[in-house]
């Protein structure tokens, strides 16, 4: 049912109501509005730890949405979440989504396995794409700096309006209109954050910086 031609989102963690799987679908209207103007679909996966209720309420809206955007956006969502099908994620979209609420990212380990793809990342500004994210260069954040962030407050509204300008006004355009472009950040990507962000550093930063203090 999927289309290797189409602009392909994946968005696979767990269901667990901080990573806010729904953000992309605060404004349905806005969202196929937007799906008139260039083709997209979207992969979906992760399962939800069985006394997380909220969790399970998400991964059970995500299905509302599969059916409510048919014919609109091929929607999927995949059953057993797992390395298998990690790997298949991570390696074979063209664009990485992460909506986590601040500051609850620890790290967003599968953006840096993305990254080692060439995938780009399109995601807030939390865990290890703070450090990672170069605008337009390794891929695209989603929403206000860090800095900017009072976290009281509740970011939703800016965040999705800001993954709906730029799918539509940058993402959209360059995709369908520039390969050549899309293909220097997806080099961008393995070059400049693949090359740090990999297990040796994380290993040698365990030892150096926590294990033998
Ligand atoms: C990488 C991975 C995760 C962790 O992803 P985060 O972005 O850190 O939430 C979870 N589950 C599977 C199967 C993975 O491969």
């Amino acid at each position: 049912m999927m289309n290797p031609d189409v602009l392909t989102i994946g968005f696979a963690r767990r269901a667990t109501a901080y990573k806010r799987a729904d953000l992309l679908f605060s404004d349905v209207n806005r969202l196929k509005k937007i799906a008139k103007k260039g083709k997209l679909q979207i992969i979906y996966a992760g399962k939800s730890h069985p006394n997380d209720q909220s969790g399970k309420k998400l991964i059970e809206a995500i299905h509302g949405y599969v059916k409510e955007f048919k014919g609109v956006i091929d929607i999927v969502y995949l059953k057993n979440y797992n390395m298998d099908i990690a790997l298949k994620l991570v390696s074979g979209v063209d664009i990485w989504l992460n909506t986590p609420l601040r500051p609850r990212e620890a790290s967003g380990t599968s953006g840096m396995k993305a990254a080692h793809n060439g995938v780009l990342n399109f995601s807030v500004l939390d865990g290890w794409w703070i450090e990672g994210h170069i605008e337009g260069f390794t891929g695209w954040s989603i929403g206000p700096a860090p800095s900017e962030v009072t976290l009281t407050e509740n970011m939703d509204t800016k965040d999705a309006d800001d993954l709906y300008s730029k799918l539509e006004e940058v993402i959209m355009p360059m995709f369908y209109k520039n390969k050549e472009a899309w293909a220097r950040m997806m080099k961008n990507a393995i070059s400049k954050n693949a090359y740090y962000f990999n297990s040796h550093r994380m290993m040698r930063r365990y030892v150096t910086e926590a294990y033998i203090r």
